[in-house]
C-alpha cells in the first residue's frame, strides 16, 4: 500500500471527537494560542482560542527533510552576501523600484543608509553602520512529483529575509503531536507513526538564542532588544515566547513597539548614532512587522524605518537583507553562474540549483517577453508573483491571461514568472475554530535559519534553526497560516 492510502489511520468518528477534545485542551494549556477574530475575542485581550493545526503530523520523506535542513547554512551564507552586494541590489531592485512604489520606498531607505559613514559636516546626517549582522530566515519547499514520476523531491517556493513567523508555535505543534500519538493510542495501527519519527524542533530557542547573541555583540548590558509588532497583532504568543525565552535563557529584555510608536518615541544620537526609546537603548531590532504596505500606513511608519536604518542598533533585517529577499532577487539569484559570485564550494553550488523551479522575469527583455508568451500559452503550469510577503498575492494558472491582458508591460514587470511545484497528494485532518475538516492536502515545509557575522566579515554563526510545516487543502492555491490558508503542522518521517 502506497503511504496516501494508508495514511492518516481511519478512526471512528467518536475517536475523532476525543482527538480534537485533546488537541483543544492540550494547545490552550501548553500555549499553542492565538487570539481570537474581533467577533468573537473578550474585551481587553483576555481570550485566547487554540491555533489552528493538524490533527495527524504529515508525511515527508526522510530525506527530502533533511536535504531542506542542509541546504539552510549554504542559503544563509548566499544571501547574507547578496545583502552585501551593492552591485546586485542595484541591477535587480533598481528596476522593480521604478515601477512598484512599495519596493521605491524600501529602495530609497537602502540608497541613503547604504554607506558606512557618510562624510558630512553636519553630524545628524552622518549614518553609522551596525557593526554585526544577524539575519533569521526561513526557507520554504514544497515536495514535487510530476506525472509519471515516483519519488518526489523539494523545490523552494520563496527564501524569507523578514519576520518569519510561527517559531515558537511550531515548536509547540510537535509537541502537541508527540503527546496525541503518546496518549491516544490511535494511532498504534500504523506502524509508521512513532515519536521517533517525528524529529525534535530547536525553533522555539534557536531565534531568542540568536537575537540575544546579536545583543551581546552589540556590546551594551542596560540596552533592551525591541521588537516590531503590528498593531492588534493576533499571532500574539508566538512572539511572546521570544521574549520570555530571552529573558529566561538569556537574561536579556525585549519591548515591543509598533513603527507609529517608533516614530513618536524613538530617537538617534546624533554623535554616537544609538537608538533609544523610552530612554532605553536598542541593542538589536527584530522586525514582526515592516514587511507589507499594510505596515506604512503614513508616511510616519517610512520615517521610523528610515530612523532605525541609520543608527547603530542591530537590524534583524536590515532593508539590504529585505530587499534581497523579494521575489525578484529569488529570480535573478536562479540565473546560471550566479550563485558561483557568492559560493565558492561547486558541490554546494549544485545543490542550491537543484532546488530551484523554474523562474523567469516578466519584464520587457527578450527573456521577460518570452516568459510572457510561455505563460500564455500554458497557464496551468505557471505562477506569478508579485514583489509581497505575508500570502495572497499571486496569480495562479487560470488567472494568468486576464492578469497579463490587464497589466502594462511597465506594470507586468513588478512580476516574476515561476513553474508550479507539484506536490503528491495527502490526506489529513484540520482543526480550525473548533471544526474539523478533512480531505487532501499539501504540506509546506519552512527550514529556519540563523547567521551573525561581524561588520569585518566574520561568521559567527551560521546553522539551521528548526523547522515548520504548514499544511492546505490541495485544491487551495495559497499556504499561509496567519492568512487562514493553511494550519500548522509537523513533519512525520517516513
Ligand atoms: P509569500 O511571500 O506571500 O508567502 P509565496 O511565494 O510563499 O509568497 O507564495 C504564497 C503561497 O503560494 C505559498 O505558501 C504556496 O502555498 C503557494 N505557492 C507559491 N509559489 C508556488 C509554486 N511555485 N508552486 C505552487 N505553489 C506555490
Ligand atoms: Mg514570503
Ligand atoms: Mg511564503
Amino acid at each position: 500500500m502506497t503511504l496516501q492510502e494508508d495514511y492518516p489511520p481511519r478512526l471512528l468518528p467518536e475517536k475523532y471527537q476525543t482527538l480534537k477534545e485533546q488537541t483543544i485542551d492540550w494547545s490552550i494549556a501548553n500555549s499553542l494560542v492565538i487570539r481570537p477574530t474581533a467577533e468573537v475575542a473578550l474585551p481587553q485581550n483576555i481570550s485566547v482560542i487554540h491555533a489552528p493545526v493538524a490533527l495527524f503530523p504529515s508525511p515527508i520523506p526522510r530525506e527530502a527533510f533533511e536535504e531542506a535542513v542542509n541546504l539552510q547554512p549554504i542559503f544563509n551564507e548566499l544571501y547574507h552576501k547578496m545583502s552585501l552586494d551593492d552591485a546586485f541590489i542595484k541591477s535587480t531592485i533598481q528596476k522593480v523600484s521604478e515601477v512598484d512604489d512599495f519596493v521605491k520606498k524600501l529602495y530609497d531607505i537602502y540608497l541613503k543608509t547604504k554607506d558606512k559613514v557618510q562624510v558630512s559636516s553636519n553630524k545628524l546626517d552622518s549614518f553609522f553602520q551596525q557593526h554585526a549582522f544577524i539575519s533569521a530566515h526561513k526557507s520554504d519547499y514544497l515536495l514535487h512529483m510530476d506525472e509519471g514520476e515516483v519519488k518526489s523531491k523539494i523545490l523552494q517556493v520563496e527564501f524569507n529575509t523578514i519576520a518569519a513567523s510561527f517559531s515558537s508555535l511550531s515548536a509547540l505543534t510537535g509537541k502537541l503531536h508527540k503527546y496525541l500519538v503518546e496518549s491516544t493510542g490511535y494511532f498504534d495501527a500504523n506502524a509508521r507513526i512513532n515519536t521517533e519519527s517525528l524529529p525534535e524542533n530547536a525553533s522555539l530557542t534557536s531565534l531568542p538564542k540568536g537575537i540575544a547573541k546579536a545583543h551581546e555583540l552589540y556590546g551594551s548590558s542596560k540596552a533592551v532588544v525591541m521588537m516590531v509588532v503590528q498593531p492588534g497583532e493576533r499571532n500574539a504568543f508566538d512572539q511572546r515566547w521570544i521574549e520570555y525565552n530571552l529573558l529566561q535563557n538569556h537574561k536579556v529584555h525585549l519591548i515591543r513597539k509598533t513603527l507609529a510608536e517608533v516614530s513618536e518615541e524613538a530617537s538617534v544620537d546624533p554623535v554616537t548614532s544609538s537608538l533609544t526609546i523610552a530612554g532605553k537603548e536598542i541593542s538589536v531590532v527584530y522586525y514582526r512587522a515592516g514587511y507589507s504596505p499594510d505596515d506604512y500606513p503614513t508616511e510616519k511608519q517610512w520615517e521610523a524605518r528610515l530612523l532605525i536604518e541609520k543608527s547603530k542598533a542591530i537590524k534583524c533585517p536590515t532593508v539590504a537583507y529585505q530587499l534581497v529577499g523579494a521575489k525578484k532577487a529569488q529570480q535573478e539569484i536562479a540565473k546560471p553562474g550566479m550563485i558561483q559570485r557568492y559560493i565558492n564550494d561547486p558541490i554546494q553550488v549544485k545543490k542550491l540549483y537543484a532546488s530551484f523551479a523554474e523562474l523567469y522575469p516578466l519584464d520587457t527583455t527578450p527573456e521577460g517577453e518570452a516568459a510572457a508568451k510561455l505563460a500564455l500559452e500554458n497557464p496551468e503550469r505557471y505562477v506569478m508573483k508579485p514583489q509581497r510577503e505575508g500570502g495572497g498575492n499571486n496569480i495562479y494558472t487560470k488567472d494568468i491571461p486576464p492578469a497579463l491582458a490587464r497589466l502594462s508591460v511597465s506594470e507586468r514587470s513588478s512580476y516574476i514568472l515561476m513553474e508550479l511545484i507539484k506536490p503528491p497528494p495527502m490526506k489529513n485532518t484540520v482543526l480550525r475554530e473548533g471544526e474539523l475538516i478533512s480531505g487532501p492536502m499539501a504540506s509546506e515545509l519552512g527550514i529556519y535559519g540563523i547567521f551573525i557575522a561581524t561588520q569585518d566579515g566574520e561568521v559567527l554563526v551560521n546553522e539551521p534553526a528548526g523547522h515548520l510545516l504548514r499544511t492546505k487543502s490541495a485544491d487551495m492555491n495559497e499556504g499561509g497560516v496567519a492568512t487562514g490558508f493553511a494550519v500548522l503542522d509537523s513533519p512525520l518521517l517516513v
